[in-house]
This record gives structure tokens, C-alpha cells and sequence, in this order.
């Protein structure tokens, strides 16, 4: 039911480890997945340029140019080519050599997503020989899964342009035009520790906390009023993570940190959310003698959106009878759509089992995904409809 090709190349792609951790020690080099990347989308007819980011990261921009003069634009196909760690001990096989089971092609990376260049490459197969009116641009990005610094350089070097961009991440066929974004954010309270039969011989850390803790509720009580339909949880959440604080009952507490996560729904602003929250931790300094940090853990990833009327919306929803809804995770898209790029998100693995152990590619729908994929590069590639 798989071409032998299509099967190679997906096993090949599975054994070439690119796990993206925060922890330094667990951290690996993406290159081996984009120099292998590379070469198959040269053979193809691609131009690449493999665009370093960092001691051992790296992003491929491949294309295949049009042959219109005046075609600007193009179809991009992205992805990001890195994976998360696995647990050793709950996969049922090799997470590095891909296993047929019961109609499901399992590997890690296979539904997040790398298996997704591998259907790219088979769809484009079919058009080996049919000249391109727009471009079509492949880009496979480093490090989504920690700092999305991939997606960020692109951005910066204004590189790997298109009019149209299709983000493959797991989305089990179903188009998606917006998600919310993720803020992780910290507040340290360091106040002065002394013994606990006179208060006044200290100052509380927990107990300026505790007023923290009260003016971010009344906050994500506040956040509900801004709604958005199409998501299951349609307001912006906030979660009260994790606290520590103190270390003995009789002593007064010196230091006590707070960690928080915040889920902006498009249209928010990141920055003007810190400013809100800043604003609004302002007094506690004062009322509880202490000193208060308050700033983000990680830079944090925007949400994004694409309007319901882009043509690229309508035109993917036409294919597939599917109105266009929304996901529950990040996605490189706000770097695009800071581009000025319509974006639509849509894989052929699910969420469901991405970051999972055993984490498995159905093989029923890679039919699917490579009609879609070879419908929108006819589409938008050989009769154009994505110039400028
Ligand atoms: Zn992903």
C-alpha cells in the first residue's frame, strides 16, 4: 500500500536521532536529518540551502522554482525536523527503527513530525517532469520542540518567503487555522527569614505570596470574558503550576517562587500580558516589606491565527469538505503569519500520539495526506495560483 520508496525513506528518516532538549546533556544535533533531507530534495530538482543556527542545528529551505518570471510567492510545505527525548523503557520497540504493527508505522518522530518529508518527497515524485508556474518551497526547521529558534531565524533573515505556507504537524487530517499561545512565567519573592514566635522578626514570603496568588486569580477570573468559539476551552487560561517556599514550620519563611502558565488566544499580545500582570502585582513589594521578581521562565510562543475568508483557508477546506478549526498545541505558524504568510495546519499523524512512547504514523492516512499534498501542489505550483 506504501511505495517502497516512500517506505525507505521514512524508516531512514526514523533512524536518524534529532531530539531537541532543554537539558543540554540530552540534546542532540539535527544536521544528519537535513543533510539526508537535503540531498533527496537536490535529487528531486530542488535548490537547497541548508541555513546553520547554532553549533549543530540547522534549517533546510529547498525550492523548486517556478518558471514564470514574474511568480513571486509559492507553496511552503514546513516542518520542524527535530523530536522530543523518548523514555527508554516504555517503548515496545526501537524508537530509531521503524516497526510495522497492526496498519501503524511506529517511530519516533514518525506523526511529529518527520515523516512528513517523506510524503512531500513522494508527492513531488509526481511532478518530476511537469514544469512550476510558483514556487514550492520545503522548509524543515531545528529545535521547535525547545526554543523554536529554527522558525526565529527564518524569520529574522526574512528567508524561506511563500504566499501560502502548510505546517504538517499532527493534526490527523484535520485543518487547523489557529492555536493559542504559551507563556511560562515565574515570580520570587524573597523576603527575610527569622523565628516564628515574633512575626515581626521576619518577613513572609508566603504570605506575600499568598496575595500573589490571590490578584492572578481575580486576573484569570478577568481572562474568561475574552472568548473565542472555536476553541474547546474557548478563553485564555491561566494555571497555577508549581510553589516552593520555606523549609521548617517554626521559622518565618525567606523565599518562596511561583510558576505560572498563561495561554493567550490569538490577537493577544505576549508582551502586553506581562505588562497586565506586572501592573498588577504592583503594591506587594510595599504592603509585605519583601522583594518580588516577577519574569517570564522562557521567551514563550505566540498564537496565531489565519482569517477564516484567506484563500488558502477556503481553498484546503474545499478539498476536504472540512471546515478549518483550531488546535490545542504551538506551532511554528506565528513566525509565518509575522510574515505576512496565510497558514494552514495539517498532518497526517495525531496529536494524540505525539511525545508519547510507541508514537505511531497510521498508514491509512498517508493516502490522504499525499492527495491533498498533490492536489495543492497542482494547485498552487504548476498552474500558479500562488504568485504574488
Ligand atoms: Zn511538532
Amino acid at each position: 500500500m506504501i511505495k517502497p520508496r516512500l517506505r525507505q525513506q521514512l524508516a531512514e528518516l526514523t533512524a536518524l536521532p534529532s531530539i531537541s532538549c532543554t537539558m543540554a546533556e540530552q540534546d542532540m544535533s539535527n544536521v544528519p536529518v537535513i543533510d539526508t533531507l537535503a540531498n533527496w530534495f537536490e535529487t528531486a530538482g530542488f535548490a537547497c540551502e541548508i541555513m546553520p543556527v547554532a553549533p549543530g542545528k540547522a534549517n533546510l529551505i529547498a525550492v523548486r522554482a517556478g518558471t514564470d518570471p514574474q511568480a513571486r510567492g509559492g507553496l511552503v510545505l514546513a516542518g520542524h525536523s527535530d523530536t522530543v527525548p523518548f523514555d527508554q523503557n516504555l517503548w515496545h520497540n526501537d524508537p530509531f527503527k521503524m516497526t510495522e504493527r497492526d496498519g501503524k508505522l511506529y517511530g519516533l518522530g514518525m506523526a511529529d513530525m518527520k515523516g512528513f518529508f517523506a510524503l512531500i518527497l513522494d508527492a513531488v515524485a509526481n511532478y518530476a517532469k511537469t514544469p512550476f508556474r510558483a514556487p514550492l518551497i520545503v522548509i524543515a526547521t531545528c529545535d521547535e520542540e525547545t526554543s523554536m529558534a529554527g522558525a526565529r531565524a527564518l524569520m529574522e533573515q526574512s528567508k524561506g518567503q511563500g504566499r501560502f505556507v502548510l505546517i504538517g504537524e499532527p493534526t490527523n487530517l484535520k485543518p487547523a487555522r489557529l492555536h493559542k499561545g504559551v507563556m511560562l512565567e515565574r515570580v520570587v519573592i524573597t523576603g527575610k527569614s527569622g523565628h516564628s514566635s515574633d512575626p515581626e522578626l521576619g518577613r513572609n514570603a508566603i504570605d506575600a505570596m499568598h496575595e500573589v496568588v490571590s490578584r492572578l486569580q481575580q486576573f484569570r477570573t478577568s481572562l474568561k470574558k475574552i472568548q473565542q468559539p472555536l476553541f474547546p476551552v474557548p478563553y485564555p487560561t491561566l494555571n497555577l503550576g508549581c510553589i516552593h517556599g520555606g523549609d521548617n514550620p517554626n521559622r518565618i519563611c525567606g523565599l518562596c517562587e511561583l510558576q505560572f502558565d498563561v495561554r493567550p488566544l490569538p490577537g493577544m499580545d505576549i508582551e502586553s500580558i506581562r505588562a497586565d500582570i506586572r501592573q498588577l502585582l504592583n503594591g506587594i513589594e510595599q504592603q509585605f516589606g519583601v522583594s518580588m521578581l516577577y519574569e517570564p521562565a522562557t521567551a514563550g510562543s505566540g498564537a496565531a491565527e489565519t482569517p477564516a475568508d484567506s484563500p488558502f483557508v477556503q481553498k484546503i477546506e474545499g478539498l476536504l469538505g472540512e471546515t478549518a478549526g483550531a488546535v490545542s498545541f504551538g506551532t511554528e505558524a506565528p513566525y509565518f503569519r509575522a510574515q505576512n504568510m496565510d497558514t494552514v495546519i495539517l498532518g497526517p499523524g495525531n496529536i494524540e500520539q505525539a511525545h508519547q512512547p510507541d508514537e505511531y504514523l497510521e498508514i491509512k492516512n498517508i493516502s490522504p495526506m499525499l492527495l491533498l499534498l498533490n492536489q495543492l501542489i497542482h494547485y498552487y505550483c504548476v498552474q500558479g495560483h500562488a504568485r504574488l
